[in-house]
């Protein structure tokens, strides 16, 4: 057991490099608090922040809700320190965004889920501030609508789109019925809604106006019964408050089936139509609670029955379940963990959907560079 919480030192700083060097043991908060103090934005942001550590994040290849915009955790990452399983220390703290010198060995280490070696420190991407931001709350006709509205915001906001989640009614009443200090933003109830976040880094830019209008051409294409604009900060918070508390609402109400999944952007409407489709017929009374990073193609797609406490019989029906969703997902050119990675929950699951191929290069690589099978055993990779 190795625990890193106390290697917890932001190293170093460049901000002409717009970088920061940090060890692996820092909370991710703290570590966006140095870059705010440095007047840059590190921009990895979930519901986990003021507890999980770089190292975890780094290991995860962690997204959240900022992927859209910034990218995940590889994608923030310009160099590595690691310590190898047979002692060695790899030192490539290296704060380059060219160098083509090889294998980029980075890669190995990010998303490996600690099966290849200990990160104890990275170098990590800084951005500029954000000084505006724009948050609303928009009701959506059904999915292909909150799709064709991301692609329309994309043409006008391009880079600006920071954020664009899409939330199941299901969803929201959960988040209603347990997070005390929630409510419904809009007057009626919709089936789909998504929660839309602009940010720019010109002073004065008046993103709420932007946003209101192309929320408005959207209601008259149909895409958008109905929307509102966050007025203020406190109002922007509580339009995030009722995303960032979907996954302890429903942990609240009760056991559930989950599933992480990713599609194309262009597949997501269609997964969902014929994955609810297919489920509602095998399981009439099912309550599907559907919710994720639709700008990244990421849903978190969960299941539960109506009467959460008649959940055990259902939840003995996982297998079948995921079969129908994960092969879904595969025939739609998707991945069955878009963002908590394989652990030993996937580890044979995923059996069925990556090629031998690939399966023997990681199989190989993990016998290269940990040929006794020291870190993390049966994670990932089947024993
Ligand atoms: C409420 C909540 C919301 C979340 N939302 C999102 C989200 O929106 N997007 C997203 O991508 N993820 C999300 N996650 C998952 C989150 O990204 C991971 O749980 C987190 O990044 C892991 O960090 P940790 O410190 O908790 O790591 P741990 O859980 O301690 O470790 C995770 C894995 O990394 C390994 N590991 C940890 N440190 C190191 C190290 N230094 N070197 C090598 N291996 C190491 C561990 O052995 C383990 O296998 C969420 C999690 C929670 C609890």
């Amino acid at each position: 057991m190795i625990n890193l919480s106390r290697m917890n030192r932001i190293r170093a700083i460049d901000r002409d490099n717009d970088t920061i060097t940090v060890e692996a043991g820092c909370v991710l908060q703290a570590v966006q608090a140095a870059a705010d103090d440095a007047d840059r934005l590190f921009p990895l942001s979930l519901a986990a922040q003021g507890s999980c550590e770089i190292g975890g994040n780094l290991s995860t290849n962690a997204g959240g809700v900022n992927v859209l915009r910034y990218g995940n955790m590889r994608e923030l990452t310009l160099g590595l320190e690691v310590v190898l399983p047979d002692a060695r220390v790899w030192n490539g703290l290296r704060g380059l965004r060219k160098d083509n010198t090889g294998y980029d060995l980075k890669h190995l280490f990010i998303g490996a889920e600690g099966t290849l070696g200990i990160i104890t420190a990275a170098v990590l991407k800084l951005f500029p501030k954000p000084r505006e931001r724009a948050t609303a709350w928009a009701a959506v006709r059904d999915p292909r609508a909150a799709v064709a509205l991301l692609g329309r915001l994309r043409g006008s906001c391009g880079e600006r789109i920071t954020g664009f989640e899409l939330i199941g009614r299901s969803a929201l009443e959960l988040v209603l019925k347990h997070i005390p200090g929630s409510t419904d933003p809009l007057a009626a109830k919709h089936d789909w809604y998504v929660l839309i976040e602009l940010s720019d880094t010109f002073p004065g830019f008046d993103l709420a106006a932007t946003l209101e209008n192309e929320l408005g051409a959207a209601m008259e294409e149909g895409l958008v019964p109905d929307a509102a604009v966050a007025r203020s900060l406190t109002q922007q918070q509580a339009l995030w408050h009722l995303r960032e508390n979907i996954s302890e609402a429903q942990r609240i109400e009760g056991i559930s089936i989950k599933h992480d999944v990713s599609v194309p952007i262009s597949r997501i409407a269609e997964f969902i139509e014929r994955a609810d489709a297919a489920l509602r017929a095998l399981f009439p009374a099912v309550r599907i609670v559907n919710f994720g990073h639709i700008g990244d193609g990421n849903l978190h797609y969960n299941l539960s029955k109506p009467d959460a406490t008649d959940n055990a019989a259902f939840i003995a029906q996982t297998p079948v379940v995921n079969r129908v969703v994960h092969d879904l997902v595969a025939e739609l050119g998707g991945s069955i963990s878009a963002e908590h990675g394989l652990g030993q929950l996937k580890r044979d699951e995923i059996l069925r959907y990556k090629s031998d191929v690939e399966m023997e290069l990681m199989r190989q690589v993990k016998r290269t560079l940990d040929p006794h099978n020291l870190m993390n055993p049966g994670k990932v990779l089947t024993p």
